[in-house]
């Protein structure tokens, strides 16, 4: 809860949980609001859910600054994400119509795992880029690699018609169980697959069915989720770029799997599990106990579908489907365990069912401990991975240019126009101690500067909770003292800070 909630508010403003009922807005709000903006409940959620993150990743190294002093630095940047300071003061800009408001010069981590508030914006960002890449695969009308270039002959049995452009949507998983993936096994578990998939991509089998198929590559994203049952499950979903024919459906939609050439890779992806033990089986299992867990094996390792659920799955990614815990978009899939009965509903944490790393943080910050170090387990494994990988030389062909997730994080909202004030170091630091970052964006949206000012006067009045540190070097900083501002009609307030 931040300190806003359920406190009065100063001159009458909207503020906390009273004020975000969208049932009943104060007239004062203006604007329609909607997601992601100032009114969204699951926003004060979101920046919550940030502060979280940045406690359960809070660890620091000792480094040798260039004055040869040491000084304490956080080893993971999402400890400092839109807290730390990037040069003198916090410039805060706002929408015209008064519904959304961010941050200006801070510190931005650029992490599509750990981070609330830079993974949506980077999952948005990236849509569109994959999208971009979808319109030039199909706006283009000579194919990439044309059937001259392929082996006619052998590629007559093997792709049956060679239509068009298409797009195929890959899913590759394993098997896991507790002992092998359990708690403490995430990053070998993670290690594992990636090594298996990169080996079974580089085969002479899977290298030639692209070739055939005119593949000129894929985009693939990584995903995980927690069981306590099965513990850590990681899958990688692959968008393949390749001449239509690879995929035969029936009339309902539905590939059939034995006309289908994709469904070759099934049980060659089954083998390669097999052969490096990640296929869920045990030395004792005989007969009909291994005949239905290799049975279950080719039934789940691997799944393809047409492109048009691949394009509909993509699109979903920047959106955020709304729960009873606020929204969350950084993937459908992720948001989708959101809807599962969480603490906040009353109801047992969700890694005891399946629990996406966004599931797990939120439990955790309501509470359950396990929750919390699973959390920090999943972000220490996939610290520095990229969520989404193009295979090389895709990009440039689909003419899409290479941005870097920090930049995708960095880049300004260009909604928010309207500058409104900046926070002096100390203002800021008053901030962060109240964790009171979303009420500054929302007072800033709402009632601007004077609302901002009238904030941090009011939370001049209540203890802190926090030391506000957004810096490792703070001496700088003038003493505190009573600082002055007008409220209008020539009056003056002030506050200690
Ligand atoms: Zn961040």
């Amino acid at each position: 809860m931040t300190v806003a909630a359920g406190l009065p508010a100063p001159n009458g403003a909207p503020l906390g949980r009273h004020a975000v009922s969208a049932a009943n807005p104060p007239p004062q709000w203006g604007g329609k609001g909607g997601r992601g903006s100032v009114h969204d409940p699951g926003m004060r959620r979101r920046w919550q859910l940030h502060g979280h993150a940045g406690q359960l990743l809070n660890d620091k190294v000792g480094r040798v600054n260039r004055a040869g002093e040491e000084v304490a630095h956080y080893v993971y940047r999402v400890a400092m994400c839109q807290r730390g300071m990037d040069g003198w003061g916090v410039k805060i800009n706002r929408s015209p119509d008064h519904d959304r408001a961010e941050f200006g010069v801070l510190q931005t981590c650029g992490s599509p795992w750990h981070c609330p508030t830079c993974g949506p914006r980077i999952a948005a960002r990236q849509v569109k880029q994959i999208n971009l890449g979808f319109k030039a695969w199909f706006d283009r009308s000579a194919p990439l690699i044309g059937p001259e270039e392929l082996d006619l002959e052998s590629r007559a049995p093997f792709v049956p018609v060679y239509l068009s452009r298409a797009l195929y949507f890959l899913t590759f998983t394993n098997q896991h169980d507790r002992e092998r993936a359990g708690q403490g096994r995430c990053k070998a578990a993670l290690g594992q697959q990636a090594a298996l998939l990169s080996s079974f991509k580089s085969n002479r089998f899977f290298r030639r069915l692209m070739q055939l198929g005119g593949a000129p590559g894929s985009i693939r994203g990584l995903e995980t989720s927690y069981g306590e049952l099965n513990g850590w499950h990681h899958h990688t979903h692959d968008i393949l770029f390749a001449c239509s024919g690879l995929l035969v459906c029936d009339r309902g939609g539905q590939p059939v799997r034995w006309l289908s050439p994709l469904f070759r890779l099934r049980r060659e992806w089954a083998r390669a599990l097999i052969r490096a033990d990640m296929a869920g089986l045990n030395p004792g299992d005989i007969g009909v106990a291994k005949f239905r867990k290799l049975r279950h094996l080719l039934q789940r390792c691997f799944d393809a579908r047409d492109g048009s659920f691949a394009a509909e799955y993509l699109v979903k990614l920047g959106k955020e489907p709304e729960s009873a815990r606020g929204r969350w978009g950084a993937a459908s899939e992720l948001a989708k365990s959101h809807l599962k009965g969480g603490r906040g509903d009353g109801g047992a944490p969700q890694r005891c069912e399946h629990a996406s790393p966004w599931a797990l943080l939120n439990d955790s910050m309501d509470g359950d401990t396990r929750s919390g170090e699973l959390w920090r387990e999943f972000a220490l494994a996939f610290h520095g991975r990229a969520k989404l990988y193009w295979s090389p030389g895709l990009k440039g062909l689909l003419g899409v240019p290479h941005v870097d997730d920090i930049e995708f994080a960095r880049a300004p909202d260009a909604r928010c126009s309207e500058p409104v004030i900046e926070l002096s170091p100390i203002q800021w630091r008053k901030v962060l101690a109240h964790n009171a970052r979303f009420d500054v964006l929302r007072q800033a949206a709402i009632n601007g500067r004077e609302g901002v000012l009238s904030l941090l006067a009011w939370l001049d009045r209540i203890p802190a909770k926090e030391s506000g540190e957004f810096s490792d070097t703070e001496r700088w900083l003038p003493p505190p003292g009573f600082v002055e501002y007008h409220v209008g009609d020539g009056r003056k307030r002030k506050y200690w800070g």
